[in-house]
């Protein structure tokens, strides 16, 4: 199946504004994808009709709000294909989830002389917490490095995984480069060893079907937001057996069975470990979202990110001075390309860019050490979802051309 961008754009009220004169072309859903009508509806409706605080109340309107939210737990775990719906907690994002995998699981297991591996794209949602467990414990924190096309070496990754390893944690799609890396290899090497593995779908997710149980990923952590739901909502999955074992990160109401004065009990998964009013109205969204997603059909998200890069990448490749990041095999990427303009600045090119109404993002994309690795100081990203259009992309390259222009041409 074909997307049909043109129409699903009209779901999105967001889209249809001016930016500086300019219709709005918006190429920063990396960042945070733009929510639909639907998501926008179920959000107010929930507040309008069924607003309660969810799991203790008694009353009909707590009933709704629980009965409501629980059913995004089912939904969700059928759109990653989890065994169980209580191996599905919900955070506020994936920032917490990989948070609270380092804490608890990686707190509880490793120790001086263990070794943690990651990768030099992790986002710093999906490194800061492996070095902070590294720094505690004394483990060592090795990572894998690219290949000259931008693409994980799996040389150096079996290498590195060694039956010293005891978590292994990657990105399932960079943020940068787009580059989509073989999960499920990484968690063969990283299960022969004896390791966990840690997966960051935050790119992945909004794009592609995931089945967390045929990558057999121990733990998948992703965020709401940038797949069409509010902000503030996230998912940890994790294998039942790991999450069984595991503490709690967080201490307060809703997550306990029993409380005395010196001591407490914790009720049981995936409750355990979600304390405090959730973000009920944001995951009553995220359900709405999942299932506007699953409309789509999620094979053809992802084609359709890679349909609009074959158009973009022989015009970029017209421009002189323009350098692409990452795999020049547009079948290895997500919607996601980073590139430098010759001489610019990347914060003068977005800031150009936005004068023609279009959003991209510059800067280092929370991810310094790919950075350093790619020997630049920062990139220019533009990301492409399911309801930007070929006709955006013309519109894109066109002024990035004027853009080059206008800087050659000295006007500052
Ligand atoms: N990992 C990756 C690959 C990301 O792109 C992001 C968001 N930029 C995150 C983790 C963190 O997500 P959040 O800020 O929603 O917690």
């Amino acid at each position: 199946m074909k997307l049909n961008a043109e129409k699903i754009r009209n779901d999105f009220p967001i889209l249809s504004q001016s930016v500086n004169d300019e219709p709005l072309i918006y190429l920063d859903s990396a960042a945070t994808a733009q929510k639909p009508l639907a998501v926008l509806d179920a959000v107010q409706s929930y507040y309008e009709t069924s607003n309660a605080n969810v799991h203790r109340g008694v009353h009909t309107l707590a009933d709704r709000a629980t009965s409501q939210y629980e059913a995004v737990r089912e939904k969700t775990r059928a759109f990653i294909h989890a065994a169980d719906s209580a191996e599905v907690l919900f955070t506020r994002g994936a920032t917490t989830s990989l948070n609270w995998v380092a804490k608890s699981w990686g707190e509880a297991n490793v120790k001086a002389g263990d070794e943690i591996v990651i990768t030099i794209m992790e986002h710093h949602a999906n490194l800061i917490p492996w070095q902070q467990l590294a720094k505690k414990t004394g483990a060592a924190l090795n990572y894998i490095h690219l290949t000259a096309d931008g693409q994980l070496d799996m040389e150096e990754a079996a290498r590195l995984i060694t039956n010293k390893t005891k978590i292994v944690a990657v990105t399932h799609c960079s943020n940068v480069l787009g580059t989509i890396n073989p999960i499920k290899e990484l968690a063969q090497l990283a299960h022969q060893a004896g390791a966990v593995i840690v997966v960051d779908g935050a790119q992945a997710v909004p794009h592609m079907p995931i089945d967390v149980q045929e990558l057999d990923a121990d733990f998948y952590a992703f965020s709401g937001h940038k797949m069409l739901a509010p902000t503030g909502t996230g998912v940890l999955y994790g294998k039942r057996a790991l999450l069984e074992q595991m503490e709690p990160v967080e201490f307060g109401g809703e997550m306990i069975d029993f409380v005395y004065e010196q001591d407490s009990t914790w009720t049981e998964l995936p409750w355990k470990f979600e304390t405090g009013t959730p973000n009920i109205a944001g995951t009553i969204g995220l359900g709405v979202a999942i299932d506007y997603l699953n409309e789509q059909d999620r094979t053809a998200i992802h084609e359709h990110g890679q349909l609009l890069l074959q158009r973009l990448w022989p015009q970029l490749q017209q421009i002189e001075g323009l350098t692409i990041y990452g795999p020049q095999d547009i079948a290895q990427r997500t919607g996601v390309i980073s590139f430098n303009l010759d001489g610019l600045h990347p914060h003068d090119v977005a800031t150009a860019l936005d004068m023609e109404g279009i959003a991209v993002r510059a800067g280092h994309h929370c991810a310094q050490p790919l950075m350093r690795e790619l020997d630049v100081p920062a990139t220019v990203r533009a990301s492409f979802y399911l309801y930007n259009t070929p006709e955006e992309v013309d519109r894109f390259v066109a002024s990035l051309q004027a853009v080059k222009e206008f800087f050659a041409n000295g006007f500052i």
